[in-house]
């Protein structure tokens, strides 16, 4: 129904959307699901032949959207992120030259208005001035125009934004309803709302397509699970024993470690039982004995704002600049401190990151007693406020004890 071929749009030499790619099937509810500045307002642009793309396709119903607009755009409904309202219109008349710049035929205006009016519920306020509407009834009168003619696709833009929680849920309702008579594309920021209105998400992040998915798979696929890592005397031959009996566990890995007879285990199941108790006594009850135990949770929104988290890479170009800064500030601080220049040998190999750099060249410095660096940051002037580059270490961050809560 709508396919859409490497679509790339750039404003100056910035990608608003790269490179993407998708179809859209007839008869589905596809929720397009972003961070603000994602990318989203964008794609929904080009694909209603609003604005135009740098390079790529979008064929709707056979009808490529730049050579014959016409037809592609006769299938399409679409309510913009700010619909284009006549402020000094009444509804009726706002939406009866909506109707004709859709190219609707004039015996069959008046029909196609009442009924637009009818799904939105406009009736009593047909006669009103759009400027006197609410939010809420602004926002209706935009989806009523989208809705002229019943177009086979809606494409809607962020319509929950501004409006009131009544007002969100009667949206929302609305659009379960409409798809089951159009395909229908909505965007959101919001997890919540595209995983309970549509059948498909695709998740959009700095104009890339990270995920797409039946919203059954992806809720399944990020269904929240938690990741319990065992310290225990014990082989793994126990270790698996002592595990095979929890049908909710769906990985353990057993890994050996540095002290003998020491293993380090990792058992992941589903979040929606507690099983560190019952798995503590089985351990106990196989021969092995626990002596670290820890959690970590991971949810459906942790995993969205991973997928569309700001990407901290940095570009080569940053990164040798970084290099030399970190590098210019490492001599500074060792001067102060009486160290002198860093030897030749001891610049940063192929591969080394600053911290391991410097941390090397603290262990030489300190005769491998202390690792000094690990309390030192660095600060540059030039870099964005309150950034820094600290060679601490951040192992065992966001780890919940499990004595904190007291059950073991
Ligand atoms: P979303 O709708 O997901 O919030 P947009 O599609 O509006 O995202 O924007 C995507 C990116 O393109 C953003 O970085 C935004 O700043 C940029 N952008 C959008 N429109 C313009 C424009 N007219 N000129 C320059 N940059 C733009
Ligand atoms: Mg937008």
């Amino acid at each position: 129904m709508i396919e859409v071929t490497n679509l790339t749009r750039k404003y100056g030499d910035a990608y608003a959307i790269e490179n993407l790619n998708f179809t859209i099937e007839k008869g589905k509810v596809y929720g397009f699901l972003g961070p603000n500045g994602a990318g989203k307002s964008t794609t929904m642009n080009i694909l209603t032949g609003y604005i135009a793309a740098t390079e790529g396709t979008v064929i709707i119903n056979g009808h490529d959207i730049l050579k014959e607009p016409g037809e592609a755009r006769s299938c399409i409904g679409y309510l913009p992120e700010q619909p284009p309202l006549y402020q000094d219109m009444t509804v009726r008349e706002y939406l009866d030259f909506a109707a004709e710049l859709k190219g609707i035929d004039k015996e069959k205006r008046k029909q196609a208005v009442d009924e637009a009016m009818e799904t939105l519920v406009l009736e009593e306020m047909s006669g009103r001035l759009i400027k006197n509407l609410s939010k809420g009834y602004k926002q209706r009168v935009g989806f009523a125009q989208a809705l002229l003619g019943v177009p086979e696709i809606l494409i809607l833009d962020e319509p929950t934004v501004g409006l009131d929680p009544k007002q969100i849920i009667e949206i929302r309702s609305l659009i379960k309803e409409l798809g089951k008579k159009h395909t229908v594309i909505l965007s959101s920021h919001i997890l919540s709302e595209v995983s309970e209105v549509c059948d498909h998400i695709m998740i959009i992040s700095k104009g890339k397509l990270v995920a797409s998915d039946s919203t059954e798979d992806l809720i399944k696929r990020m269904q929240p699970v938690t990741i319990l890592r065992i310290t225990a005397v014990a082989d793994s031959e126990s270790v698996e024993k002592a595990i095979s009996g929890f049908e909710a566990v769906t990985e353990c890995l057993v890994e050996e470690t540095d002290e003998p007879g020491v293993v380090s285990v990792e058992v992941k199941y589903d979040s929606s039982q507690d099983l560190r108790m019952k798995i503590a006594k089985s351990f106990t009850e196989n021969g092995c004995t626990i002596i670290e135990m820890n959690t970590e949770k991971a949810t459906l929104e942790e995993i969205f704002l991973e997928l569309t988290a700001e990407d901290e890479t940095v570009s080569t170009e940053e990164s040798t600049q970084m290099e030399q800064e970190l590098a210019e500030s490492v001599d500074d601080f060792l001067n102060e401190h009486g160290y002198g220049e860093i030897p030749e040998e001891q610049a940063y190999g192929p591969g080394d990151t600053e911290a391991e750099a410097l941390s090397d060249f603290a262990d030489e410095l300190a005769g491998g007693r202390d690792r000094i660096s690990k309390n030192v940051s660095y600060e540059y002037d030039d870099a964005s406020e309150g950034s820094e580059i600290t060679a601490e270490s951040t192992e065992g961050q966001g780890e919940e004890e499990l004595s904190d809560d007291g059950n073991l």
